[in-house]
């Protein structure tokens, strides 16, 4: 069965499911309904800087976004914060509509851009000039930076504050026509060098800098800074919730101070917990830096904690929207246990992804009393989860291969698989039990000898006699080989961050990240497997075929091992807190 298609998969919105928690951003809006203070309107915007590509952390505010808005008959804008031209790319822009639409988003035609707002910010700046309420300082930013204080000591005011409004308005102009060199000079916000927050204290509105600009190229070259453009650009969609990460609570007032000075639409600003994740770093800047110093194969190597290196990976839209919902928002920037994702990954495959036997370490077994050039057709369930999926026939012969691990010559204690002696049942029939193996002139295993009971064809024995293992395998003959890439953490600390001064994060990078594994032996159904088609590997884990793969090369990756236990990741969650 193949697994849904990118459509089929966007096709479903995000919507919030039935036992989501509830949580305090819903609060505000079911009392903001109640008291209709926005006309019963609901309208959220998820507003990415189109400098890098979305990450785990951004699915957690698209759910909320879309899922808040959608639960209460709204809508949802997706707007482009692109205020920063030196760092902003067309590529970025085009992945992140991918993305999102991926996980679920639907933005229908609202789609913007800050930069969209140009000349409209342009002209509430001219307008804050005329108020007496923003001045073209001469400082250059160095000295900005000194004359702004600190926590503990208050600002000093530029010796520039003070201009007429006239020399304000032709300095502007100026800057705005290109008269003067890069960082030579600013338009800055006149509100309070001693204000505590140090946000107010006379911000910087507009720099100058000449640098070619994705959609609006050299048209401008000064440029709002992101504290000028983003509580406007709010406004002018009309946003009523205007939901972003705590790291804003600091800049909330000056956003106020704005649209209060302007005095135009007034979106509400509510701050949530920033997604974190064990062994797993969130943050664009980082993120490029991998890319850039080839420490992964892009922006879509499945071990990034990308929306693109995860749906590389395997992982499905259902799952990472399960994963949003389960982890709540809060007040607190605290840390999810990666583990906990990966849990909400197999929960959704399991009941989605095919079975299929694939051995990824062959080990040759030989069935000696199974008559030569004999060939059946074993039936096999594609998915004990899931009646409808059907069952499929597997080609079972005199040769087969299973895992290396299923042997032991000498096998430890409580070891149930193959060993010398022992009888186990071969997923979707026989019964086996080893006579002898065959060993090269370094002592080295080669082949495994067993004979059959075929009365057993059915996976049980007629004299009700018990073997304490199932193994999978292939037959030699008709398996088909594969690339398998497993992956590890991308990084070996919990705290990939948490470098001694002087060292770099990319020191905790864990150098067992990916194993490839050239020779795995897969069952022959697996030749047609499409890219991004997902399959459980009976015993194994979780697997997708990789973008790389070809019907003549085949490239699987593994999205992650089987084993899982949630008491054991709820136990882990708890002492991280
Ligand atoms: P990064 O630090 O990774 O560069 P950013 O905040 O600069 O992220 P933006 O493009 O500005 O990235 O983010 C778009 C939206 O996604 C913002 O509203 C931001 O608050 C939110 N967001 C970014 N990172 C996270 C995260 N880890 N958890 C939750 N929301 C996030
Ligand atoms: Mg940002």
């Amino acid at each position: 069965m193949p697994a849904p298609t990118r459509d089929e998969e966007a096709a479903t919105a995000v919507s919030p499911s039935p036992e989501r928690p509830s949580n305090f951003i819903r609060d505000i809006i079911l009392e903001d309904l109640k008291t209709n203070k926005y006309n019963g309107r609901v309208q959220t915007r998820f507003p990415p800087e189109p400098n890098g590509y979305l990450h785990i952390g951004h699915a957690k505010s698209i759910c909320i976004n879309f899922g808040l808005a959608a639960e209460f008959g709204g809508h949802t804008n997706l707007r482009f914060d692109d205020t920063n031209p030196e760092k902003e790319e067309q590529e970025y822009v085009d992945s992140i509509i991918e993305d999102a639409r991926w996980l679920g988003a639907n933005w229908d035609d609202r789609m913007f851009y800050a930069s969209d707002y140009f000349d409209q910010l342009y002209e509430w700046a001219v307008q804050l000039i005329k108020d007496g309420k923003a001045y073209v300082d001469d400082l250059d930013a160095e000295q900005v930076r000194k004359f702004r204080g600190s926590l503990t000591e208050p600002g000093k005011e530029s010796p520039y504050r003070n201009r007429s409004i006239e020399e304000n308005l032709d300095l502007f102009e100026r800057m705005r026509a290109g008269e003067f060199p890069d960082g030579s000079r600013t338009l800055r916000a006149k509100i309070d060098m001693a204000s505590p927050n140090l946000n107010m204290r006379d911000p910087v509105m507009y720099r100058i800098l000449r640098a070619t600009h994705h959609r609006t190229g050299d048209k401008w070259c000064i440029y709002p800074m992101y504290d000028f453009a983003h509580g406007q650009s709010d406004s002018l969609e009309n946003i009523t919730h205007s939901i972003c990460t705590l790291e804003f609570e600091d800049h909330r007032p000056l956003y106020n101070w704005f649209i209060q000075q302007l005095g135009i639409f007034p979106s509400q600003q509510i701050e949530f917990d920033r997604l974190n994740l064990t062994y797993t770093l969130l943050s664009k800047r980082r993120l490029l830096q991998l890319v850039q110093e080839g420490r992964v194969r892009g922006w879509d190597d499945p071990r990034m904690p990308t929306i693109s290196g995860i749906r590389r990976r395997g992982y499905t839209p259902e799952a990472i929207r399960n994963f949003c919902a389960a982890i709540g928002v809060s007040k607190t920037n605290g840390i999810i246990d990666l583990a906990m994702l990966e849990h909400f990954v197999r929960e959704d495959l399991n009941k989605r992804a095919p079975r299929a036997m694939a051995v990824l370490r062959p080990l040759k077994v030989v069935i000696d009393n199974y008559p030569e050039g004999q060939v059946e057709e074993l039936e096999v369930v594609n998915n004990p989860e899931d009646a409808s999926a059907g069952t499929r026939k597997v080609p079972f012969s005199r040769v087969l291969y299973i895992e290396q691990d299923d042997f032991r010559e000498q096998p430890p204690k409580k070891f149930f698989r193959l060993s010398p002696g022992t009888e186990v049942r071969l997923r979707g029939g026989y019964f086996i039990t080893c006579k002898s193996v065959v060993k090269d002139d370094k002592g080295e295993l080669v082949e495994v000898h067993c004979t059959y009971d075929p009365a057993t064809r059915t996976g049980n024995a007629p004299d009700n006699r018990k073997v304490k293992a199932t193994i999978h395998w292939v037959s030699a003959e008709h398996a088909i080989d594969a690339e398998v890439r497993a992956y590890e953490n991308l990084f070996s600390k919990e705290d990939p961050g948490d470098v001694p001064e002087g060292h770099d994060f990319t020191e905790n990078l864990n150098p067992n990240s990916l194993e490839v594994i050239a020779d795995a032996k897969l069952e022959p159904s697996l030749a047609t497997a499409h890219a991004g088609e997902r399959y459980q590997f009976e015993r194994l884990g979780y697997f997708c075929a990789d973008l790389d793969s070809r019907p003549d090369a085949l490239v699987f990756n593994r999205t992650v091992p089987l084993r899982d236990t949630w008491a054991k990741i709820e136990k882990r969650q708890q002492e991280l807190r």
